[in-house]
């Protein structure tokens, strides 16, 4: 849909927003009326250089042409059937990804905090059927974000925050221990947890990447008291950090690994994965969802993954990754670069997150905030050294005005 046909003018549309929608986002004074590859435009035409992507999704570029095909293809054949009959993109979809990830079998859903909801359940009715009745107990990082359903929301470590204030009771049967302290997570282990969950970068927390010693010291924690470990791939997973899982960064396999944003290409799919033993514990009956394997959304991101794949966009994320956390070491009043391939966080001396950002949008440069002193970028996977230097040189300028 465009503006222009709609019979209203920008500040009408923000008026029926405010009106209407219910809001609990921050906006950008900005319509997205249209995208392609780098580049969101307005109604008038203006270009915004895409460095969020729709928080990590559309990393084969904004409507991605194979992905918009496969889309128009899919949605005149079958749009919807629910899991009784089997569907073509369905199927091959789960083959391309287990054979890719090298993971046994596969259950989809529609989101990322929906694929988090299917790793618990099938963790604890795994430990449950295995160990007994009070094998249930799951242990996560501080700072952790794991979506916003009430399984996910309880795994999610940060009981300060604006998530999951004034939602309480929370699930029972999680404990968080400190992120990259092997000795911590051990401790917070008993004899009834069945499961170790976390992000191997932690995204919404700051951007910190998981150290190989941690990563492998809790693998083998792991396999020494028969706890799963459960790697929340939402954001990281489908080429983000520099390797297709990031996972493989650390020549480690989880138990189960659950995956959404970039593998859609911006349809809406999530999905686990998971080894054939604890795979078991879903069975006819026990996990369902109406939309969860649609046609379309699957028929999306075999497209999206083949375009991943194809265009080698993993190592364009190691590539330009490096490249352009050096060039954002340059910057004025930058404490820390971090992160891993393409999921970048710079944190600021001063708390001036908020207006950095909104300095950079003003200059048609989209990125996103973390708190008060950390910018996040997670741009399409595409990005060139000069897509680099342009946002480089926009948000130097926007830490120089902000500053003052
Ligand atoms: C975004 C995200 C989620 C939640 O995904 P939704 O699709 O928004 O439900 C869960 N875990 C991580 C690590 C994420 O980045």
């Amino acid at each position: 849909m465009k503006l222009k046909d709609t019979g209203l003018n920008k500040e009408e549309l923000k008026e029926l927003s405010e009106k209407y929608i219910i809001d609990t986002y921050e906006r950008f004074d900005f319509i997205a009326e249209t995208a392609k590859d780098m580049e969101l435009f307005d109604e008038s035409g203006n270009s915004y250089l895409d460095f969020y992507a729709g928080i990590a999704v559309n990393s084969a570029g904004n409507c991605n042409e194979k992905v918009v095909a496969a889309v128009k293809d899919q949605v005149s054949d079958i749009m919807h059937t629910f899991n009784y009959p089997y569907t073509i993109p369905q199927v091959l979809l789960a083959r391309l990804i287990c054979e890719t990830i090298q993971m046994d079998k596969i259950f989809f859903q529609n989101t990322g905090t929906e694929a988090n909801e299917a790793m618990i359940k099938m963790a604890r009715k795994y430990g449950v059927e295995t160990y007994g009745a009070d094998k249930y107990h799951i242990v996560t990082a501080k700072k952790s974000f794991h979506g916003r359903t009430y399984g996910s929301l309880s795994a999610t470590g940060q009981p300060d925050n604006g998530c999951q204030i004034g939602y309480n009771p929370i699930l029972p049967g999680f404990s968080y221990a400190d992120f990259n302290d092997l000795s911590s997570f051990k401790e917070a282990c008993t004899e009834n947890t069945i499961g170790i969950m976390i992000e191997p970068v932690q995204g919404e927390g700051g951007v910190h990447p998981a150290t190989i010693e941690f990563m492998t010291g809790l693998r083998a924690f792991c396999d020494e008291k028969g706890i799963l470990l459960l790697l929340d791939e939402v954001q990281t997973g489908w080429c983000r950090t520099g390797e297709i899982m990031a996972f493989m960064h650390y020549n480690i396999k989880p138990d189960i690994v659950s995956m959404a944003k970039a593998m859609g290409g911006g349809m809406p799919i999530g999905a686990i994965c998971a080894t054939e033993q604890v795979a078991k514990a879903f069975s006819t009956g026990s996990h369902g969802t109406t939309y969860g394997g649609n046609p379309v959304c699957c028929a999306a991101s075999y497209a999206q993954i083949t375009e991943l794949l194809q265009r080698k966009l993993a190592e364009n994320a190691k590539n330009m990754g490096e490249y352009f956390k050096e060039q954002l070491t340059t910057l004025p009043n930058v404490k820390d670069v971090r992160g891993m391939g393409l999921l970048v966080g710079v944190e600021l001396d001063n708390a001036i997150a908020l207006d950095v950002k909104h300095a950079c949008f003003d200059k048609k440069l989209l990125v996103t905030a973390i708190g008060t002193k950390i910018i996040r970028m997670v741009p399409p996977l595409i990005l060139t050294k000069e897509d680099c230097d342009k946002a480089v040189s926009i948000l130097r300028e926007a830490i120089e005005e902000s500053i003052k």
